[in-house]
């Protein structure tokens, strides 16, 4: 049986609490807002059980926004083009 989207989620280290580090605001953020707002989603992503799942489905959704498996977008796609 394989695992579903749906079964990892629900051990996602990044659900609930702190949901607001892993994309942008609405509104304008400086190149430092950023960097303090990933480093707090990257870090969550860093003790995450399911984050080889998270980044397999960003990476083969070519998902473009917000912090996926510890990835920023930038990131991802360096990735898929190394590949
Ligand atoms: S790796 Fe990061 S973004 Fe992915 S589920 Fe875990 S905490 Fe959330």
């Amino acid at each position: 049986m394989s695992t579903t989207t749906v079964d990892w989620v629900t051990g996602a280290a990044c659900r609930g609490a702190h949901r607001e580090a892993f994309y942008p605001p609405n509104s304008i953020e400086r190149k430092e807002e950023r960097c303090e707002r990933e480093a707090v989603a990257k870090r969550i992503c860093a003790g995450c059980a399911v984050q080889s799942e998270c980044l397999e489905l960003a990476l083969r959704t070519h998902e473009i926004h917000g912090i996926w498996g510890g990835l920023n977008e930038d990131e991802r796609r360096f990735v898929t083009r190394s590949n």
